[in-house]
């Protein structure tokens, strides 16, 4: 008897908590922002066919250092007319040597050792670029490696005016809006996984009437990698219940959310 007035109760908390959802366009049950970091080959030849097979939008966080945005300059502006965003990931991608696993990290790119004002003039000449391919006067940004402090200082903090949305670290699937700061949002950075593991975060999304967002790196190829396989299976599922999922850009969700606050 007791089991079962705990399983109604765990039921009618289910319903109440499936109710309550944030206020998404076309009564959507959960925003899904698809976004790949680091400007690589593999999200140009594997992500955006996919993307653009289910007419679906994704952001692009470049590093313009990268050797894939140079060569490749004229396709990422390809890709933002046929409406995916370019996000700002800084130009060099410095991120701080003293963490752990952070062999990588050249002397001369090292977060710690970049005074704060370099960093945004910087931050602000990547902004300037991507102006120049896409118009766009709302711009996001991801923090390389989720590290906010240049020379010891905030730049986090610093830049917050210079956009409309920031990405700024790794955590999980949003379990409510209230309080949301669209400038501090945490992200999902899949690799090695399963499409049916993709799916079931957004469906816990739905579940919260929240969001979540995906921050992907290589697809079918390149570091940090996810299948083609995987991202296609991912990709289909919020196609096929485009009812349930509001698939936008970044730019687009950060100013649904800003405008709501209001
Ligand atoms: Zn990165």
């Amino acid at each position: 008897m007791r089991l079962i007035a705990a399983s109604l109760i765990l039921l009618s908390l289910n319903t109440a908590l499936a109710a309550q959802s944030y206020p998404w366009p076309n009564n959507a049950r959960a925003a899904v922002s698809l976004s790949y970091d680091d400007a690589l080959h593999s999200q140009l030849d594997n992500a955006i066919p996919t993307l653009n097979k289910y007419n679906l939008k994704g952001s692009f966080y470049l590093s313009l250092s990268s050797s894939a945005y140079k060569q490749r300059i004229n396709e990422w502006q390809t890709i933002a007319m046929q409406g995916h965003e370019l996000g700002n990931h800084t130009i060099n991608h410095a991120c701080s040597g003293a963490k752990a696993n952070r062999e990588w990290v050249s002397a001369g790119n090292d977060l710690d050792n970049i005074p704060l004002s370099k960093l945004i003039n910087e931050i602000i000449e990547a902004n300037k670029q991507l102006h120049q391919l896409d118009k766009q006067s709302h711009r996001t940004f991801t923090l390389p490696c989720g590290d906010a402090f240049a020379n010891g200082k905030n730049y986090h903090e610093a830049i917050k005016h210079l956009f409309t949305g920031i990405k700024s670290r790794v955590g999980g699937i949003e379990t409510s809006m209230t309080g949301f700061d669209i400038k501090n949002v945490s992200v999902i950075a899949p690799s090695n996984i399963s499409g049916e593991q993709l799916i079931s975060y957004v469906k816990r999304a739905a579940n919260y009437g929240t969001m979540v967002n995906f921050t992907f790196h290589g697809i079918g190829g390149d570091h940090l990698s996810v299948s083609e396989d995987a991202h296609a299976k991912l990709v289909k599922f919020l196609a096929d219940n485009s009812e349930l999922y509001w698939v936008d850009t970044f730019r687009n969700i950060s100013l649904h959310i800003s405008n709501n606050q209001e």
